[in-house]
């Protein structure tokens, strides 16, 4: 298969720039060019998009957003290590690449982009799952982004689609499911990284909807949804008595029966059942 762009293959770049994986930044890397592009492309036509992509490491990612298209990327690395590497690939892409040092926890790069947006990155896993919630939990909807388009380990991609009755049903598949679309686009085996993780990896898309599928405050919503799957084994009249004390006649009032558990609640359910806690 063709070359992506005309810069060093990534085992290259790692030699030359001394970028041994330290497990602490939760660094597995994507070394081969056609699949990074595959996954760039996973984030829909990016002609005339900003990404913010989040641990580009090496850059195998960044390399296949750029040549996917996008007009900017910019680009948020912990590691100090990665930033030669990633500086020619700004020079190759010139004016298209920008390289941010720090930690993305620590940082609001999003308003430096323009839109549209998209989020493209391979999460390092120990941050994935905290920079998702954020995302999708900001305070005006529709959110800056358009989509996000992430590599996690399989379980927790399992989670973000995970549909009631299933025991990955919980706090993340309400909040991604409930003004969101998402589905699981790609698969990849732990051989597919350097080095390879213990579990596989999954490739999630989410694409903001320009407004909820059911009305709900999203304050309460949020408070509803973590009460009821922090104890997710105990039936919702104990879990959530703390919300409110008429928890029962709320309950009533949506159709849940008190004795029912969070997991078998559909995302309507929680809605309504936010909009009558609101009330409350
Ligand atoms: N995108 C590259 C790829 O696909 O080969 C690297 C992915 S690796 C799984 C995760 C990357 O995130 C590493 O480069 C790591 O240094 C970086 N990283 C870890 N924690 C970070 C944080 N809090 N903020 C920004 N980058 C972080």
């Amino acid at each position: 298969m063709a070359a992506i762009d005309s810069l060093p293959p990534l085992r290259d770049v790692i030699a030359t720039h001394g970028l041994s994986a330290k497990k602490a930044l939760g660094q597995n890397f994507l070394l081969d060019l056609n699949l990074t592009a595959k996954i760039a492309r996973q984030a829909g036509d990016l002609t005339g998009m900003d990404v913010l992509e989040v641990g580009p490491g090496p850059g195998g990612l960044t390399r296949g957003l750029l040549a996917e298209g996008a007009r900017k990327v910019m680009a948020v690395e912990k590691d100090a290590r990665c930033l030669p590497a990633l500086a020619e690939i700004a020079a190759a892409y010139p004016g298209r690449l920008d390289v941010i040092e720090g930690d993305a926890l620590a940082l609001n790069v999003l308003d430096r982009l323009t839109p549209p947006i998209a989020i493209c990155a391979n999460l390092p896993y120990n941050v994935g799952t905290e920079l998702l919630v954020r995302w999708l939990t900001p305070e005006v909807w529709p959110p800056v982004w358009d989509s996000l388009t992430l590599m996690f380990q399989k379980e927790v991609a399992q989670r973000i689609v995970a549909q009631p009755g299933s025991k990955a049903y919980g706090r993340l598949a309400v909040l991604a499911q409930w003004r969101c679309e998402a589905q699981i686009v790609m698969h990849l085996p732990p051989e597919a990284f350097t080095p390879p993780p213990k579990v596989g990896s999954a490739v999630v898309h989410i694409k903001a909807l320009p407004k909820p599928k059911f009305d709900a405050d999203a304050k309460v919503l949020e408070r509803v949804v973590a009460a009821a799957f922090n104890q997710r084994r105990k039936m919702l009249r104990a879990s959530l008595k703390g919300l409110t004390p008429d928890i029962e006649a709320r309950l009533a009032e949506v159709g849940i029966a008190p004795t029912e558990r969070a997991e078998r609640v559909s995302v309507e359910g929680f809605c309504a059942l936010a909009r009558s806690v609101a009330k409350a």
